[in-house]
């Protein structure tokens, strides 16, 4: 009786560990909200950092489901992306597709068209960074199409 009191307290233990490693990988954001403006498929948006006029930065944590991507955009001061989990994709008007993954650093020059989402098979979380807000954040354009979703990759 006794061992199978130690078997089970030990098993507890081990199933305790277990849930705190899987809380240590992956996403450190929330999912937050869904949105579904100016966004294809299922995306949801966590905000970090307020514009304000002392930092003059947005920032927030955007995961896009399989198949979810933004629509074509600019953004007047430009934006620095952080991969934090996934894979995905993004692309400059007239270029091929890129794919993009988990630990890197992506920048959008300003003005540029360009979109970014998750690959067809995984979902992508990035942290965005939008500065010198005072110029501007985003000015959203049309749908990124299937057709365009499914281009050429690189
Ligand atoms: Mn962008």
């Amino acid at each position: 009786m006794k061992r199978i009191i130690i078997i089970a307290i030990t098993f507890f233990l081990m199933m305790q560990i277990s849930v705190q490693a899987q809380k240590a990988v992956g996403n450190p954001f929330p999912k937050g909200n869904e949105v579904t403006a100016t966004f294809t498929g299922t995306v949801w948006l966590h905000p970090l950092v307020a514009k304000d006029s002392t930092f003059n930065l947005v920032a927030g944590s955007v995961t896009f489901e399989p198949g979810a991507r933004s629509f074509w955009h600019t953004h007047q001061a430009g934006q620095i992306l952080l991969i934090t989990d996934g894979i995905g994709y993004t692309q400059e008007k007239g270029k091929p597709i890129r794919v993009i993954r988990k630990g890197e650093v992506i920048t959008c020059l300003p003005n540029i068209e360009h979109w970014h989402g998750a690959s067809s098979a995984s979902s992508m979380t990035h942290i965005s960074l939008n500065p010198n807000a005072e110029k501007g954040v985003v000015t959203w354009l049309q749908p990124v199409t299937d057709e365009q979703y499914n281009g050429p990759k690189q």
